[in-house]
């Protein structure tokens, strides 16, 4: 068992270059604080799945309807993994071949609607995602896209302006979910508005499937035709996409995956979802899960505590979108001034935002990489006071210390903690 691949030995003696840039990168992660809120640190049974030689085979189609001989094996992996996410959703069918998010969202799209048709989406300034009608993304170029946002006082989704352009518009399609929302969805309150207008109805659960997973927020599933997520975020498994949806959408969604958007599955990642959903099926990661939002809570009011606002008041999962203006800081310089002090966050707009999003007035931090470490609440206070810190930290004199705040707590929770020295090879 070994992150560093399967055989990290024979890649060292022959590609000392690419060899090193895995060292350095497990060493950057050991000396930081990961707080992208869309990262987290997969098992050594996930990355041993995806180091296999399943990466070789070719197998468009499903299970027992391949285009190609010798699938026999790797069909085992798939219907294992498909039977294992319906278990962990509830779902009716399941789907495990889109390469990422952004693949089983255009998979979506393909399956109900055609070009020049309407979708109803979150906005992306306000914390939707860019396959869900951004101009720069096929689903604005290809699809009519009408956005909903939050409301200015609770910032928060805006249910009665969703509704209102979905009775003016009458979308084919309305998307709930994003990348930047920090609450838990009324997807009952979707579900209906759908059904008014005769709709699909697609949730996005990128950011919080692994959330639902561990039965520690409400699941869509049961509201939802079509649920899209990756399973590289919360959920901890191999970066990739996934869908589960109703058994009457189950032949349209599988043939938009396949042939209509992609060729042969990555079947060493296909095995290795069916691995994570096993991990994820246990009381250990429910237990996880929540300790995750126990997490995010703790670090966005030890944030507030330090002049930050949290966009909402608060978070319910994983997220907290922070607002800087008040202590004048922008997203930019925050994010620049924490990577120097080794802590890895992004800047997010907030909604409403005054400034570009190349600049913007917030940042967004996420708690699933620290929780994956062990870390508990009062190691959040202490995460907080070095964000603190470091933001405030204008010319850079205070980096070094605020750096050796970080790896205390980091050598005190390592990123994968075996082996504790590396290899004799290196
Ligand atoms: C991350 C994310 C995606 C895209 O996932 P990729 O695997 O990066 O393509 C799609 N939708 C939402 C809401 C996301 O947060």
């Amino acid at each position: 068992m070994t992150y560093y691949g399967p055989d990290y030995a024979s890649l060292q003696q022959q590609d000392p270059e690419i060899a090193g840039v895995l060292v350095d990168e497990l060493t950057r992660l050991r000396s930081g604080l990961q707080l992208i809120a869309s990262e987290n640190f997969t098992s050594p049974a996930v990355l041993a799945a995806l180091g296999s030689t399943l990466s070789n085979k070719y197998a468009e189609g499903y299970p027992g309807r391949r285009y190609y001989g010798g699938c026999e094996v790797v069909d085992v992996a798939e219907t294992i993994g498909i039977q294992r996410a319906k278990d962990l959703f509830g779902a009716e069918h399941a789907n495990l071949q889109p390469h990422s998010g952004a693949s089983a969202n255009l998979a979506v799209y393909g399956a109900f609607l055609k070009p020049g048709d309407t979708v109803l989406a979150m906005s992306l300034p306000h914390g939707g995602h860019l396959t869900h009608g951004s101009k720069v993304s096929f689903s604005g170029k290809w699809f009519n896209a009408v956005h909903y946002g939050v409301a200015k006082d609770t910032e928060d989704i805006d249910y009665d302006q969703m509704r209102a352009l979905a009775r003016e518009h009458r979308p084919k399609m309305i998307i709930a979910g994003g990348s930047a929302i920090p609450r838990t969805i009324d997807f009952a309150a979707f579900r209906e508005v759908a059904d008014e207008v005769g709709a699909v109805f697609m949730v996005d659960a990128a950011h919080f499937i692994g959330l639902v997973a561990g039965g520690a927020i409400p699941s869509p599933v049961p509201y939802a035709d079509v649920v899209t997520f990756t399973t590289h975020k919360v959920l901890r498994g191999p970066r990739g996409g996934a869908l589960v949806c109703k058994a009457d959408h189950a032949a349209a969604l599988d043939k938009a995956v396949f042939p209509m958007m992609q060729g042969g599955p990555l079947m060493q990642a296909v095995a290795a979802k069916a691995v994570n959903f096993r991990e994820c099926a246990t009381p250990e990661y429910a237990a996880y899960a929540r300790q995750v939002i126990a997490n995010a809570q703790a670090l966005t009011e030890a944030l507030a505590a330090e002049g930050m606002r949290p966009v909402t008041g608060g978070t319910d999962t994983h997220l907290a979108l922070l607002d800087l203006q008040g202590i004048g800081v922008s997203g930019k310089d925050a994010e620049e001034r924490c990577g120097r002090a080794g802590i890895v966050l992004n800047k997010n707009a907030i909604p409403y935002d005054p400034q570009p999003p190349s600049v913007a007035s917030g940042i967004r931090v996420g708690s699933p990489s620290v929780t994956t470490q062990g870390m508990v609440e009062g190691d959040m206070k202490e995460i907080a006071t070095l964000i603190a810190r470091a933001v405030r930290d204008e010319d850079g004199s205070a980096a070094e210390e605020v750096r050796r705040g970080v790896q205390a707590l980091v050598d005190a929770h390592p990123a994968y903690p075996q082996p504790s020295a590396p290899p004799a090879a290196l």
